[in-house]
């Protein structure tokens, strides 16, 4: 259960802190939230009678701070723009940062089309040491350089703790990645900073494990946390991963942390990124994040599976005609003005 505690004096906190300890019963308190977490009890009679509890909410579930028992939404909010509620975002970019040109050209387009966020991977996880894994820190200098030029925020991963301090500098949403979905040391950390954090499902993960993943974020103390469902693995190789949607309807059931889905790595095929894009706002998703490349057929990792600038061109307007007959009462905020001629925020 979560305990939502009154504005009160430190010593009513402690008596409160003082009975737990006394029972044996396990707590986590989470001073900017103001709420003590009680996750193996539900028994509301037991700190009722507390001065400085004000609301009491039983969840039977692992995830206590990711439940939407105790909050009904969360938004990430820009200086432009807001991630969750109402919103439907789109964040796009190709898989990796490769060049300059690259990169600039991409950024002009998203631009131009309206879009606010870009996204790149600067350190890459690549399954092949072989591969290409990335410009590193040249990449991220490179896509603060066009971010300024074109307004835009960055989306990039980080793959591993020793390089926040890196990507934290660069970043406006740092990328958890379906390999470090449980990586909790990483997790844990990622709690104590002052950015949203994007967080892709493990690819074997279940629901449960994923909120519980995003639970180690919360529970440090950062609330701004984006979940992102992007396939998990089956035994077809005909498609890269099996793309969950029921997951993201499952997710607006359990949880009150905004949605994203991402159709590239969840198909693995730039063919089936529109139906799957359609599909995933169909099912209530807050947004998605497409990888897009200007040629797709040169691009160093996930050729396959991204789209080219007409392509994506084509896929905004059809989610611009699609976004306002859906039952979910969100507007499809594109930041920057569109040159597209639908309606937009
Ligand atoms: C990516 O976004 O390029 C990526 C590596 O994604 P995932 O972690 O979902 O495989
Ligand atoms: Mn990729």
């Amino acid at each position: 259960m979560i305990a939502k505690l009154k504005n009160n004096s430190a010593d009513s906190v402690k008596a409160l802190f003082k009975f737990l300890d006394d029972a044996s019963l396990y707590f986590h308190y989470l001073e900017n939230e103001q709420v003590v977490i009680i996750p193996k009890s539900n028994d509301i009679s037991l700190i009722k009678d507390f001065e400085v509890v004000e609301t009491i909410y039983p969840i039977d579930t692992p995830f206590q701070l990711a439940s939407n028992i105790w909050k009904k939404t969360t938004t990430i909010d820009f200086s432009d723009f807001t991630i969750g509620a109402n919103n439907f975002n789109i964040i796009a970019g190709p898989c990796s940062v490769e060049n300059e040109e690259q990169i600039f050209k991409t950024a002009e387009f998203l631009s131009k089309i309206g879009v606010g966020l870009i996204r790149g991977g600067a350190f890459k996880p690549r399954t092949s040491p072989y591969s290409f894994r990335g410009l590193g820190v040249d990449g991220l200098k490179i896509l603060k350089q066009a971010a300024k030029q074109y307004n835009l925020k960055i989306v990039t991963e980080i793959l591993d703790l020793s390089m926040l301090d890196d990507v934290y500098q660069y970043a406006d949403v740092l990328q958890v990645g379906s390999r470090n979905m449980q990586n909790f040391y990483m997790l844990n950390e990622l709690g104590k900073i002052e950015k949203p954090v994007l967080l892709k499902r493990g690819m074997t993960a279940r629901v449960y494990e994923w909120l519980l993943a995003a639970e180690y974020i919360l529970s440090g103390g950062n609330e701004q946390v984006i979940l992102c469902e992007r396939g998990i693995r089956s035994f077809d190789p005909q498609s890269r991963n099996v793309f969950d949607l029921g997951a993201i309807s499952l997710i607006k059931e359990l949880s009150h942390l905004p949605i994203i889905a991402d159709p590239s790595h969840g198909t693995g095929a730039s063919s089936r990124v529109l139906p799957m894009s359609l599909a995933a706002a169909a099912t209530g998703a807050d947004g998605l994040i497409i990888e897009i490349h200007p040629e797709p057929s040169k691009a160093l990792s996930d050729k396959e599976q991204a789209l080219n600038f007409t392509e994506f061109e084509d896929l905004i307007v059809k989610l611009g005609n699609l976004i306002p007959n859906l039952p979910y009462n969100k507007t499809f905020t594109l930041p920057n003005k569109s040159i597209l001629n639908f309606q937009s925020q």
